[in-house]
């Protein structure tokens, strides 16, 4: 289908753990021997904005070391690309939109652990451009259970000083991860809305790392943006899942009234099983075109770009 260029936006992308793990592979090569994003795909993909995390393996010190070691290879391997634009306020989301063929990069912390509770390490943090963390991965840590933490527990105190000072500096605030308490303690707390940067329908695939259609509502009254993901697990519980799987996520969300508050979050790099024909950015086009089959092209815009760049433009630090 021949269209007017629509530039993608993925919010949420783990080859930062991948360079921590190998610091010899290249994102600006086409390397393909480990990455699924690198700087040709998101060329391919007509990408306009990555989100990078920073997520340090189970095994490794929960200490900041891990944290700022992934953000130098950010730096060094991500930023020194011209293409590439560090995206730390709501003007550079503005200025992005008016040069073409930049790709806006974004660090997000996926686990709060290595801060250990210390706030001024999530200020250190901001200083060095993250504008958006998520407080858990799966586990449980000083500030929250993740999602398959069976005692199921909620935000902690230091948690909810987390929560405030996110709010201050203007870090976004990922609920993907927390366990259904924390979820709910999470939007209690925060004064700002919250994102969900790599989460499905619970509805549609039962898995915990999914939103419930209670969770999903809630999050879009409080102004929340979702990212559809293309974990498969977390797309069907059919094997393979299909991109026509990822589209039922798209239409439950739409149900829901977020179809300005949709986009997507697809873990490459964090997954080792792919969703048929939705490999790395270079494939993403497919399931574009199985979206316009279905939705008029303004709307297919909007969940591909417009949604979550405004919601940037707006709850970024000015
Ligand atoms: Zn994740």
């Amino acid at each position: 289908m021949v269209l007017g260029n629509v530039r993608k936006v993925d919010f949420h992308c783990d080859v930062l753990s991948k360079l921590l793990e190998d610091p010899t592979l290249s994102f600006i090569q086409d390397d393909q021997r480990k990455l699924d994003v690198t700087l040709p795909r998101l060329k391919q993909a007509e990408s306009v904005f990555q989100t990078f995390a920073v997520y340090v393996p189970e095994r490794t010190d929960k200490t900041m070391v891990p944290i700022l070691q992934s953000i130098d290879l950010f730096y060094r391997k991500v930023l020194s690309a011209p293409e590439m634009t560090f995206i730390r306020t709501a003007g550079d989301v503005k200025a992005l939109q008016r040069k073409p063929g930049a790709i806006g990069a974004m660090l997000s912390l996926e686990g709060a652990d290595g801060l250990q509770g210390d706030l001024a390490m999530l200020r250190i943090l901001f200083a060095l451009g993250v504008r958006a963390a998520g407080l858990t991965w799966n586990h449980a840590n000083w500030g929250a259970d993740g999602v398959l933490e069976h005692r199921g527990g909620g935000l902690t105190k230091k948690g909810r000083a987390f929560v405030e000072e996110c709010n201050r500096l203007g870090i976004l605030l990922d609920v993907s991860h927390l366990s259904d308490r924390a979820f709910w303690d999470m939007l209690q707390a925060t004064v700002k809305p919250v994102i969900a940067s790599h989460s499905n329908s619970r509805s549609l695939c039962p898995h915990p790392r999914n939103l419930t259609d209670e969770q999903i509502k809630a999050l879009l009254a409080a102004g929340g943006l979702i990212g559809v993901t293309f974990v498969p697990q977390f797309v069907s519980s059919r094997v393979p899942a299909e991109i026509a799987d990822v589209l039922r996520h798209v239409e439950r969300i739409c149900e829901f009234g977020g179809e300005r508050q949709l986009m997507f979050g697809s873990d490459f790099d964090g997954i080792d099983r792919y969703v048929n024909d939705l490999t790395h950015p270079g494939e993403v086009h497919r399931l574009l075109d199985a979206l316009l089959a279905k939705y008029p092209e303004a709307l297919v815009k909007s969940f591909f770009e417009e949604n979550a760049l405004s919601f940037l433009s707006m709850h970024l630090p000015r």
